[in-house]
């Protein structure tokens, strides 16, 4: 750690470290001063005991590796690499390819970060506390540079999924910004959610997702709407000439197969065409594909979007803190790393979206059952001893963290951003070609889809229902929705679960023998009452630009599911593309990729053999055995329509829509009723100050008289905020944008509105030497008028020191 300091300690002004290396330091700094702590202590244990007792430094070697961090990671190094190794100008295969219209844009879509339950666990228990990182929407939009009104946007959005409310907000919001964005509709946007399961819910278009966090919330679908907008609108602002260039690499150590068991169900020839190696033996995709987009006028590239499957389940069902998980995180690093690189212009936007992210979970280290017998959870359907799966939890990398995730979460996103960073700077990706910018979009009715597979049968598809394994979750999280938590208790958490349990409708014998082998739990799709629980109009959607095709799906696909409907796709482009290039132009191989959820949420979608052993994720495949064969059926009937002569696919004016229940959903959110402040106190007094100094690396902490943050979201701006003395002036250094800042809130007295924020600054390694004091921006509600009244509190000076004097 020493040796770190001194090769990368900004004791000169031209040694300070720029931000975008500074960034590949951020948040692991703890992690590396726990390791040191952790070694160091270790070693001085060994020490004695093996003294004592020399045969137990073996069995104690053993028990204490899982404490021992594997290697250490050289972020320092790395920061400063990615730079060195980047050149100016422009990319040689970028401009062999064809131009597009270009534009990239991002926006803050952070909802109330407290008293909201979070969405994805479905534990009404997990309110909101505070936030460690504000959540973004991330826009890309491509465009035909001969007909510009050829073009499509594709919406990376720190959500948990795609949402059919949602989406109608932003489409209707695009149509009021007026002419210049009428060529935006339901053909052309794609609303992907990165899977986070730490934002805040209650913005979802159906009642099931609505009832554990006691129905929906106004502020946050606002919140989410406005900024993906905003972020299509900084992206059209945007628009201009430029490259398209593509590739894949591997990504190892982010992602595992949770319901192996399920997978291992798929017909051993077609899991065989995938096992590469012991690495990367199929059970999951490891490839991440990545889309480069520079800009003609000066060469500089404006953004990525990449592909990559691992859920978002790095933060734990018991944090609280709002964070856009390991996408998140991933994004924020690339981010960060090309900001002030000569050849990334300003404003560079890198998307992290989603793909076949069903089966796959970001816990690597496997499932285990925490009820003290050191064993791993049962391989069929994740149990422990007492035959229950509650004492079964997944680990990541840095489980034994006492940080509800964080540390995992930042590793998990780290180990996406390398490869796609590194991807990004070699020559590896070719250009884009063929000038063709083509999408089509088509509510498809699920309920009773009849159609004949591939081999002549004749099947259908059900009403929406699922299955028994859907409410014991999985080893990523508890059981969902709490149905088997409060099955049969009255003192159940949510008031909407209270109000609907008594709508719960028995199956026909019709239903259960459509979507046999699976047992019914909840008949969702039938259930109308008091609007519908699940969507069963689903939404089918594929861009296409070049030789790149982009299957949108509204669900979970599982790994061997996405690779089905993507090779159906890829062979039916690839007769396409034959006629599209011509027979003199060098063969171009359809490049497909597969991002979701999006749209909408139909929950997940398996491989009709994964459907029969009936785990969670084939319990909540909404449609029926049949459901994949659907998506791929319908996506193959409208696949036409991105041909390059193709006319415009048919208005949807005519067709069927999904409901939009924003304006008819139950809401038992409460309000904010008031905030106040203890006797001769005022809103932004400090009530816990700093220490005058810190070493790089301790946890710098104060404690302010707060407000409840639900009072303003502070979009685009910050609730905390590092200042950092420089040149006689106060600089902000960090804000809730940056991981290492975590911004608290406790409400501490009911009746008068007392209420507390503490602001944590886990001061990174390579944080600079100096004068410090940390800011709190907040906003108070009075009882009388809820007039809402900004405020700011700040902390005492502190400095921040390389090493404490040891005198
Ligand atoms: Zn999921």
């Amino acid at each position: 750690m020493d040796s770190e300091e001194d090769t990368y300690g900004p004791s000169k002004p031209e040694d300070r470290l720029l931000d975008h290396e500074e960034c590949l330091k951020d948040g692991n700094t703890r992690l590396e001063e726990r390791r040191a702590l952790r070694t160091k202590y270790n070693r001085f244990k060994f020490w004695v005991l093996g003294l004592i007792l020399l045969p137990s430094i073996f069995i104690l070697l053993h028990s204490c590796k899982g404490l021992m961090p594997e290697r250490i990671y050289k972020w320092t190094c790395e920061g400063q690499c990615w730079s060195n190794g980047v050149t100016n100008g422009t990319h040689e295969a970028s401009s062999a390819g064809d131009q597009y219209l270009l534009g990239v844009g991002k926006a803050d879509i952070t909802g109330p970060v407290v008293e909201i339950n979070l969405m994805g666990y479905a534990d009404p228990k997990q309110l909101g506390t505070g936030l460690r990182q504000r959540l973004y929407s991330r826009a890309f939009i491509v465009g035909n540079v001969d007909r510009p009104e050829d073009r499509f946007v594709y919406l990376v959005v720190d959500t948990q999924s795609g949402d059919t409310a949602v989406r109608y907000g932003i489409i209707n919001a695009l149509k009021e910004l007026g002419p210049d964005y009428a060529a935006y509709g339901h053909h052309n946007v794609a609303v992907t959610g990165t899977h986070s399961h730490a934002g805040p819910g209650g913005w979802l278009n159906y009642l099931l997702p609505q009832i554990t966090s006691k129905g929906f919330d106004r502020q946050g679908y606002h919140a989410i709407v406005d900024g993906a907008v905003l972020s299509i609108k900084r992206a059209h602002e945007s628009l201009q000439p430029g490259y398209l260039s593509i590739g894949t690499t591997k990504v190892l150590g982010a992602n595992i197969n949770r319901s192996l068991f399920a997978y291992l169900a798929n017909p051993a020839e077609e899991r065989a065409r995938y096992n590469v190696s012991a690495e990367d033996d199929g059970s999951v995709e490891k490839d991440m594909t990545l889309l480069k987009f520079q800009r003609a006028s000066d060469g500089k590239n404006i953004g990525i979007l990449t592909w990559f499957p691992t859920h978002g389940t790095s933060m734990l069902g018991n944090n609280t803190l709002i964070a856009g998980d390991n996408k998140g995180v991933a994004a924020y690093l690339f981010e960060k790393s090309v900001k002030g690189v000569d050849n990334a212009a300003e404003g560079f936007v890198a998307g992290f979206s989603q793909a076949n992210v069903g089966d796959t979970s970001p816990n690597v280290l496997g499932a285990w059952c925490e009820d003290g017998s050191g064993e791993m959870c049962s391989f069929e359907n994740s149990t422990c001893s007492d035959g229950k799966s509650q004492q079964c939890h997944a680990r990541g990398p840095y489980f034994r963290a006492k940080d509800n995730g964080a540390s995992s979460c930042f590793e998990i996103g780290r180990r996406q951003f390398e490869p796609a960073r590194a991807l990004y700077d070699s020559q590896n990706t070719k250009p884009v070609k063929g000038g063709w910018v083509k999408s089509f979009h088509t509510f498809h009715n699920m309920s009773d889809f009849t159609f004949q597979l591939p081999n002549g049968t004749v099947v259908r598809t059900c009403p929406a229902a699922l299955g028994y394994s859907f409410a014991a979750g999985t080893s990523d999280g508890p059981g969902a929705f709490d149905f088997t938590q409060h099955d049969g208790n009255e003192n159940t958490t949510s008031p909407v679960w209270k109000l609907v349990r008594g709508l719960l409708k028995a199956p026909s014998e019709e239903q259960k023998a459509c979507h046999s082998p699976k047992p019914i739990l909840m008949d969702v799709g039938e259930m109308y009452n008091p609007y519908q629980w699940t969507p069963n109009v689903v939404d089918v959607q594929v861009f296409r630009v070049g030789q790149l095709v982009i299957v949108v799906s509204p669900g979970e696909a599982s790994t061997m599911a996405g690779r089905r409907w993507k090779e159906n796709v890829r062979d039916a482009s690839a007769a396409m593309f034959r006629h599209d290039y011509g027979p003199s132009t060098e063969a171009l191989e359809p490049v497909v990729v597969l991002g979701g959820p999006a749209n909408s949420y139909t929950h997940y979608i398996t491989t009709q053999e994964e459907y029969g052993i009936q785990r969670y994720e084939g319990a909540s495949t909404l449609y029926g055995p049949h459901t994949l064969a659907a998506y791929i059926k319908v996506t193959l009937a409208n696949l036409p329509y991105l041909a390059a002569s193709a006319a415009n696919p048919p208005d949807h004016k005519d067709g069927i829509f999904p409901p939009d229940n924003s304006n008819r959903s139950l809401s038992f959110v409460p309000g904010v009723v008031m905030d106040g402040t203890p006797l001769f106190k005022k809103f932004g007094d400090v009530v816990e100050d700093v220490d005058k100094v810190y070493q790089r690396g301790a946890e710098v902490r104060v404690k302010f008289v707060g407000a409840n943050p639900r009072n303003n979201l502070r979009l685009e701006q910050t609730y905390a905020a590092v200042e950092m003395m420089d040149q006689y002036e106060w600089k902000t250094v960090r804000d809730d944008s940056d991981w290492s800042l975590v911004f608290n809130w406790k409400r501490t007295n009911e009746i008068f509105g007392h209420s507390e924020v503490e602001i944590v600054w886990e001061t990174e390694e390579w944080a600079e030497p100096g004068m410090y004091r940390i800011r709190y921006y907040g906003d108070a509600k009075s009882l009388v008028g809820g007039k809402i009244t900004p405020f700011e509190g700040v902390s005492e000076v502190f400095t921040v020191v390389t090493a404490l004097r040891k005198d």
